[in-house]
């Protein structure tokens, strides 16, 4: 099993050797890691965010564990030497189309979420956002108006066949946790939405065991504040997807906690925080490496299906956390490498 490690810029790499640390831990047979340059820090060596040398390792293996990306140095080059366009160029050269966001409240951390500590602790759901589609990619413009004024507009718009390969993921995804899928458009409204149900409810007949609903976004936006716990896995798109998987985040209120998913077909996946490079506390030994710990047990089981393995340091994690071991984040004062050992401890 060949993983590529990117750890990236400000805290990726201090929270990336703490994953990385906890892979080597469970001895996994045949386990090979492959580190690469990206974002700030690979344009620093090699004058690109993304060399062609990174690619390379990215295609090669089976999965990556990325860190962040993010360098205030760079915010004056020209858009393409960016950092971040590290992220969006190994999404498009690896097809990854599928993004994958748990969203749970660990024991104890209740109070920590901005809802009331009984709603916020029955959060256990995953968001399987579409990535490659949507009004995004669609055509899109800026008119001037003949009598003065300007027009923008971006088109929206979803082919069956983009969506019946999301709704896959999402189907899978709920054969694996509770089986329940909620398919989140809005067709009510839109055309794409009106494809988007008529093709996940088309779907649904390969997958009999699941149980398929469906919501209105605006309904589900509402949902997940007043009822989260009533969700398993959400499939949406992209557009209500990006706003979804925020609000979830928020829900659960720790950044440093919440791990993701991006999938390709076939079981190539990239996996990383949903935080970024923090250069606040970026170097301090501050930062907490859950969310990458927890990301690292997502590859095992997305691109591995070493479920046995996710789940054990997904319990050496909740472990850590109802004995109190709380990075800043959450108002507690374990550093970067005491919460990576505590959880090597629970392992
Ligand atoms: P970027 O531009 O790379 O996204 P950012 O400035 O938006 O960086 P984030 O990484 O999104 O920063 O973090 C937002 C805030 O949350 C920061 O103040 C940061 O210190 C804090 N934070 C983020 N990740 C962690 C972590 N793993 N542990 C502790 N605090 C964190
Ligand atoms: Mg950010």
């Amino acid at each position: 099993m060949k993983i590529a490690v990117f750890a990236g810029d400000g805290i990726g790499p201090e929270v990336t050797q703490e994953a990385v640390r906890v892979l080597k831990a469970l001895g996994l047979p045949g386990l090979e890691l492959v580190e690469g340059d990206v974002g700030g820090a690979a344009w620093r060596k090699h004058g690109h965010p993304l060399p062609e040398a990174t690619l390379e390792i990215a295609r090669a293996a089976d999965a990556i564990l990325f860190g962040a990306v993010g360098d205030f140095e760079c915010d004056g080059l020209e858009r393409h030497l960016r950092p971040e366009q590290a992220i969006l160029g190994l999404r498009k050269e690896l097809g990854l189309f599928a993004n994958l966001r748990p969203a749970r409240v660990f024991a104890g951390l209740e109070s920590h979420s901005a809802l009331r500590p009984e709603v916020a602790g029955a959060i256990d759901l995953l968001i399987v956002r579409e990535l490659n589609g949507d009004v995004y990619f669609g055509e899109k413009g800026i008119d001037d108006l003949p009598g003065g004024g300007r027009r923008g507009w971006d088109m929206m718009s979803y082919t069956d066949a983009e969506v019946r390969r999301i709704a896959h993921v999402g189907f899978k995804a709920a054969q694996g946790r509770n089986g329940k899928l909620c398919s989140v458009d809005k067709a009510n409204v839109l055309e794409t939405s009106q494809v988007w149900r008529d093709t996940v409810i088309e779907v649904a007949a390969e997958y009999p065991d699941v149980e398929l609903s469906h919501m209105y976004v605006d309904n589900a936006a509402m949902q997940l504040v007043k009822n989260p716990g009533a969700f398993d896995v959400i499939v949406t798109g992209n557009l209500f997807g990006d706003i979804l998987s925020d609000q979830a985040s928020m829900c659960v209120g720790s950044i440093g906690l919440l791990a993701s998913a991006s999938m390709a077909v076939g079981t190539k996946g990239l996996y990383e925080p949903i935080h970024g490079s923090a250069p606040d506390i970026a170097g301090k030994g501050l930062a907490n490496p859950m969310a990458t710990i927890l990301s690292a047990a997502m590859l095992l089981r997305h691109s591995f299906g070493l479920e046995a393995e996710a789940a054990r340091i997904e319990a050496a994690v909740a472990k850590a956390l109802a004995d109190g071991i709380f990075g800043g984040d959450l108002g507690g004062s374990y550093g970067t490498a005491a919460i990576g050992d505590a959880v090597l401890e629970r392992l």
